[in-house]
């Protein structure tokens, strides 16, 4: 539903840059579908040897399926996808088996900051939920995410640009998704989760970054 962005971008952010407030948004997916998602179109190379990739997020999904939290594809692979896995445990995949994470705190109904950091030379990968980082995991040493595929939220693409499952699909309230092409340090993400000015991801910044909307999703702006 194209027009819902439209609507708010015409009418929404005028009245708040009028009123000198700072506007932040946020991607509301109501319903489980096969058909719904948001493009991120990335605002430098995809190419990348190290990554913090960032976003909160919220859903009413219980542990009955594995649910997509970010899926970056290209023509061939699953570049980089962050899931909810079946169990609860959280997860992130570059094109192959998944480094799995079981952390104590599940996604829930309200909100969890939640990143992934991982730095090819070292192999270094952790989590860090509500700004609380996991233990730290060696995969994926030496590998290369390659650039010339899409970003898309909602649904976890098989082919390039398709076969979605509804049973993978996100439903629930996702924003703040932004992305740097180094490792954020402990520090940072903890200022991060608790809404201090941190640098803007320079792969995302989710202030400026272009959504393209697909189905029924909703980009709400609301005073910061
Ligand atoms: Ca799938
Ligand atoms: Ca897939």
């Amino acid at each position: 539903m194209k027009w819902v962005a439209v609507y708010f971008s015409a009418i929404f952010f005028p009245a708040m840059a009028l009123a000198g407030g700072a506007v932040g948004r946020t991607l509301v997916f109501p319903e489980e579908t096969a058909n719904t998602y948001v493009e991120m179109v990335p605002q430098k190379s995809m190419t990348m040897r190290a990554f913090t990739l960032c976003m909160r997020v919220a859903t009413e999904l219980k542990g009955e399926r594995e649910v997509i939290l970010f899926a970056y594809r290209t023509r061939y692979f699953d570049e980089l996808n962050v899931w909810r896995e079946l169990d609860g445990r959280l997860s992130f995949a570059l094109s192959g088996e998944a480094a799995i994470f079981r952390v104590p705190e599940d996604l829930g109904a309200l909100e969890t900051h939640l990143c992934v950091v991982w730095d090819s030379s070292s192999g270094q990968s952790q989590l860090y939920v509500n700004g609380k980082k996991s233990l730290m995991k060696i995969y994926k040493k030496n590998h290369t995410v390659q650039s010339g595929g899409k970003v898309i939220l909602g649904q976890d693409p098989d082919s390039y640009m398709g076969e979605f499952d509804a049973n993978q699909s996100f439903t629930g309230e996702i924003s703040d998704v932004n992305m740097w092409d180094y490792v954020l340090s402990p520090r940072l993400i903890q200022d991060l989760s608790e809404g201090k000015a941190v640098p803007r991801g320079n792969v995302f910044d989710w202030e400026t970054v272009e959504l393209k909307l697909n189905g029924n999703v909703h980009l709400v702006t609301y005073e910061l």
